[in-house]
C-alpha cells in the first residue's frame, strides 16, 4: 500500500469531507508498515474496502414544531464495516452534522469496536437537527420522525445504534418507543436505554469512567496516579460529567468544564457538590455552563467559545467534540507542563497538535482507545438483552475496567517504539486494524 496515493484517491472521489480524510490519514500513516508485511492484503485491495463504508443510508426527516410549522432535517446512517459483528455506533444530533463527519466517526468506530474485544462492527448516524432550544414535545416528534426511516436499516443482529452528542437517555427512549411500535418487537435494537426497559447499569458513566481507567493505566507506566493532579476537562455533557466524577473520586482536582459558548475555571476545584450542580443544570434544566459562576462566584467564566487549554494543569481530558485542541493549544499545554492527554471525545486533537504531544513524549491516548468504554458497555448491554438478564453495577464496572486494561496492554504491545515511548495512536490503530483485516480476508470478497 502507498498510503499517500490511497488518501489522494479518496480525496478525489469524496471531496469536501475533511474530517473523513483526516481520520483515514491518521490510520493509514500508522498501519502502513504492518500492512505491507502482508502482501495478501494488497492483493485483495483490502485497504480500499476498509476505508469506504459498506453502505450509506441518507433520508429526509420532516417534523412539526410547536408553532405548527413543518421542518425538514437530513438523517443518515453510515454502516462502515460488519466483518467482526453487527454494525454498532452512536447517533449524533447537532447542527454541525454532515456526511463527512459521520463517515469519519463510523470509520473510527470500526477500529475502536475491534479494540474492545467484543464482536461489534462499526457504524455511526445522526442528523443536523439540534435539540438545543427545542421543547420536549419537539424532540419527541423529531425522534419519532427520524425512526420512521431509520427502522428500515437497523435491527438487533444487524445494526444497533446508541447515543452521542445531543442524543442521551431521553432521545434513545423516544426512538426505542417508535421502533417498538413499528416493528411490534421488544428487542435490544438500541443501547443506552433506560434501566426499566433493558438498559445497562454503568452505561451513562461508561465513556467517562473508561477514559479515566485508561488514564490510570498510562500514568502507572510512569509511576504516577490521578490523586492530587490538576485536570482540565472540556465539555459538560455525558462524557465530561462522568469523567469529572471519576477524577474527583480518585482525588484529582478538576479545574475546568465547558460548552460551545465558553468554559469555567474554578481555582478551588469542581468538587462533588459543584458537579451535582452542573449535572442538574445541564441534564434537568438544559442550562449553560456560564451559570456556574453565578452559583460559585470565585470561579471565572471565559466566553466567546474560549477553550480551557491555556490554563496550567497536569492532565487534559478533552470531552466535547472533534478538533478542539489545535497546534497552539497543544503547545500551550506542553509549555505549561502537561503530563497526559486522554481523549474522551472523538478526534478532539488535530494532526499538528498530536505531533506536538508526541514530540514532547507526553502520554497521549487517542479517543478510539481511551473512550472505548462507552461502546464496550453498550456491547455488554447487548449481551444482557440477549440473555434477558441484568448484571449488577459492580459486575459491569469490573468488566469495563478489565476491557480498558486490555486495550491499554494492546496499545503498549503494538505501539512501543525503540526508545521505549509508547505511541498509543499507532498501537490502537494496528491492534484494531489487524482483527478486522483478518476477518475480512477470511470472509472473501463480499
Ligand atoms: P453531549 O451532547 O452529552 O455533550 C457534548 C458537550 O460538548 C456539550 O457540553 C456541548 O456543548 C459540547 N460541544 C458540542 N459540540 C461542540 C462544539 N462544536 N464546540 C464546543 N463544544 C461543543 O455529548 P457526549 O458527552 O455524549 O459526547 C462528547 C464527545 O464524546 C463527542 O466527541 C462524542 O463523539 C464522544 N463520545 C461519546 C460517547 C458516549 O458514550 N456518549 C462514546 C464515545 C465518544 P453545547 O451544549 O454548547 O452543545
Amino acid at each position: 500500500m502507498d498510503a499517500k496515493k490511497v488518501l489522494e484517491d479518496l480525496k478525489r472521489r469524496f471531496p469536501g469531507e475533511p474530517e473523513y480524510h483526516q481520520a483515514v490519514a491518521e490510520v493509514l500513516g500508522t498501519i502502513e508498515e504492518e500492512y505491507n508485511k502482508h502482501p495478501e492484503f494488497d492483493r485483495a485491495n483490502l485497504i480500499e474496502r476498509l476505508c469506504i463504508p459498506d453502505r450509506i443510508c441518507q433520508f429526509r426527516v420532516t417534523w412539526q414544531d410547536d408553532q405548527g410549522n413543518y421542518r425538514t432535517n437530513m438523517g443518515y446512517r453510515v454502516q462502515h464495516n460488519n466483518a467482526i459483528g453487527p454494525y454498532k455506533g452512536g447517533i449524533r444530533f447537532h447542527a454541525s452534522v454532515n456526511l463527512g463527519i459521520l463517515k469519519f466517526l463510523a470509520f473510527e468506530q470500526t477500529f475502536k469496536n475491534s479494540l474492545t474485544t467484543l464482536p461489534m462492527g462499526g457504524a455511526k448516524g445522526g442528523s443536523d437537527f439540534s435539540p438545543r432550544g427545542k421543547s420536549n414535545a419537539e424532540v419527541m416528534r423529531f425522534c419519532q420522525a427520524f425512526m420512521l426511516e431509520l427502522v428500515r436499516h437497523i435491527g438487533p443482529d444487524m445494526d444497533v445504534p446508541a447515543g452521542d452528542i445531543g442524543v442521551g437517555g431521553r432521545e434513545v427512549a423516544y426512538m426505542f418507543g417508535m421502533y417498538k411500535k413499528l416493528t411490534r418487537e421488544f428487542s435490544g435494537v438500541l443501547t443506552g436505554k433506560g434501566l426499566e426497559f433493558g438498559g445497562s447499569l454503568i452505561r451513562p458513566e461508561a465513556t467517562g469512567y473508561g477514559n479515566v481507567y485508561f488514564l490510570q493505566e498510562m500514568l502507572k507506566t510512569r509511576g504516577q496516579s490521578v490523586e492530587g493532579k490538576k485536570v482540565l476537562i472540556s465539555g459538560a455533557g455525558n462524557v465530561a460529567q462522568y469523567t469529572a466524577e471519576k477524577v474527583i473520586q480518585l482525588g484529582g482536582k478538576v479545574l475546568t468544564m465547558s460548552d460551545s459558548d465558553g468554559y469555567i475555571y474554578d481555582p478551588d476545584g469542581i468538587d462533588r457538590e459543584k458537579l451535582d450542580y452542573i449535572m442538574e443544570l445541564k441534564n434537568l434544566y438544559r442550562g449553560r455552563i456560564r451559570e456556574y459562576v453565578e452559583q460559585y462566584p470565585t470561579a471565572q467564566y471565559h466566553g466567546d467559545g474560549a477553550k480551557p487549554w491555556f490554563e496550567k494543569a497536569d492532565i487534559a481530558l478533552p470531552s466535547a467534540t472533534q478538533n478542539e485542541i489545535n497546534e497552539d493549544a497543544a503547545r500551550a499545554l506542553v509549555a505549561n507542563g502537561i503530563m497526559a492527554v486522554s481523549e474522551g471525545a472523538n478526534m478532539p486533537t488535530t494532526p499538528e497538535a498530536i505531533r506536538v504531544f508526541q514530540e514532547a513524549k507526553i502520554l497521549y491516548a487517542p479517543g478510539k482507545a481511551a473512550n472505548a468504554g462507552g461502546v464496550s458497555v453498550s456491547g455488554l448491554e447487548m449481551s444482557q438483552n440477549s440473555e434477558r438478564l441484568s448484571w449488577t453495577a459492580e459486575e459491569v464496572d469490573r468488566r469495563l475496567h478489565a476491557i480498558m486494561e486490555n486495550i491499554h496492554q494492546n496499545c503498549v504491545k503494538y505501539g512501543t517504539e525503540s526508545d521505549g515511548y509508547v505511541n498509543y495512536v499507532k498501537g490502537a490503530n494496528v491492534a484494531g486494524f489487524m482483527k478486522v483485516a483478518k476477518a475480512m480476508m477470511a470472509q472473501g470478497i463480499v
